[in-house]
């Protein structure tokens, strides 16, 4: 992109740490290069995320945005859709990015991409996004123009998408990124302590809540699952991003392969999967919850009440039982 161009990054519903940072370490280096750029999320994020360079500027949709949001899509030159491969992922945005005449720039890392974007910067063996952002500046030759700001952005998403490098999405690649950007300034202690620790009180109750009494185990499935009603959420004074984590509790028991977390959202239920292994909870996401994502790590959705999601996820589990009791 040689001259200034308008500029619109989009990231998927309820954004993480890899979404809103590769995101932002995006924005930082295209503002760097003359461009005007504007980062739009389809809702609102935790808060935990609030520290990243750039937060201050990010329009997070809600109904009172949506003219202006509206008029930033319509406008740009380029869209770059970071960390989702399904447009259905940036629920209200959708319809005004599909009819955008806008270059389509799709940067990802998901499990079978919907094909909508013009270019496309994406390998779903990459443990983040944020990992190939770093690869897109690299690959123009600009690596010295990324600075303590994004290098602590790009960071914080590699470091949330392997779980601070354990998943087995954790590869020599992730260790060398991380590596370069750390020596171009970003900060592992502090970004793990803002990301990781700095919890509320009612949060880590609401995390005793779940460990002390709605996290079962299914032995014979070796399966864990936890629910959460809009009442409990509510009583722990839940925020978004509270439950963030809650599900690889389920999957660090030994012996336990698969993990579901089902919570109530405001007007859906949404389902968390973890998976070890060759179990693939993306394949299970995808057929029975109008989900998606990686092979160990998914999420969907259900337009029926908790109490009937958990049924469904119960009724469905011994079609996976072979798989799920193999020993790896
Ligand atoms: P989480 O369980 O942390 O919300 O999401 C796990 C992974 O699945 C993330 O990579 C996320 O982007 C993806 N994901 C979460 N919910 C959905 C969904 O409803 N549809 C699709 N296609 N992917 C999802
Ligand atoms: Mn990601």
């Amino acid at each position: 992109m040689a001259q200034p161009r308008k500029v619109v990054i989009v990231t998927h519903h309820k954004p993480d740490a890899d979404a809103l940072g590769s995101s932002l370490g995006l924005a930082g280096y295209l503002k760097k290069k003359g461009h005007f750029v504007q980062v739009i999320t389809p809702s609102d994020y935790p808060e935990f995320l609030h520290w990243m360079p750039g937060n201050e500027a990010v329009l997070a949709f809600d109904k009172s945005r949506e003219a202006r949001i509206a008029r930033h899509i319509e406008e740009a030159e380029v869209i770059f859709c970071l960390d989702f491969s399904a447009l259905n992922r940036i629920e209200e945005l959708t319809e005004f990015v599909r009819k955008s005449s806008a270059k389509k720039v799709l940067i990802d890392h998901h499990l079978e991409p919907e094909d909508f974007a013009e270019f496309n910067q994406w390998d779903a063996r990459a443990a983040s996004t944020a990992g190939l952002v770093f690869n897109l500046i690299a690959e123009l030759n600009d690596v010295q123009e990324i600075d303590s700001a994004i290098a602590d952005c790009l960071y914080a998403g590699i470091m949330t998408d392997t779980g601070g490098f354990r998943h087995s999405n954790t590869r020599h690649e992730e260790f060398l990124i991380a590596s370069e950007l750390v020596r171009l300034g970003a900060n592992p202690t502090k970004v793990s302590k803002l990301i990781y620790d700095t919890n509320s009180l009612e949060r880590l109750r609401l995390m005793g809540f779940v460990l002390g009494e709605k996290l079962k185990v299914l032995p014979e499935y070796h399966t864990a699952y936890m629910t959460l009603s809009a009442e409990e959420l509510k009583r722990f004074g839940s925020q978004t991003g509270d439950t963030e984590g809650f599900v690889n509790y389920g999957l660090s028991i030994k012996g336990v392969r698969l993990s579901v977390m089902i919570y109530e959202r405001k007007d859906s239920i949404k389902l968390s999967f973890r998976s070890l292994g060759n179990f693939n909870v993306n394949e299970l996401a995808r057929k029975y919850f109008d989900g998606g994502g990686h092979k160990n790590a998914s999420g969907g959705t259900s337009s029926t009440t908790l109490e009937q999601t958990l049924q469904k996820l119960l009724i469905i589990l011994p079609e996976y039982k072979e798989k799920l009791i193999v020993n790896e």
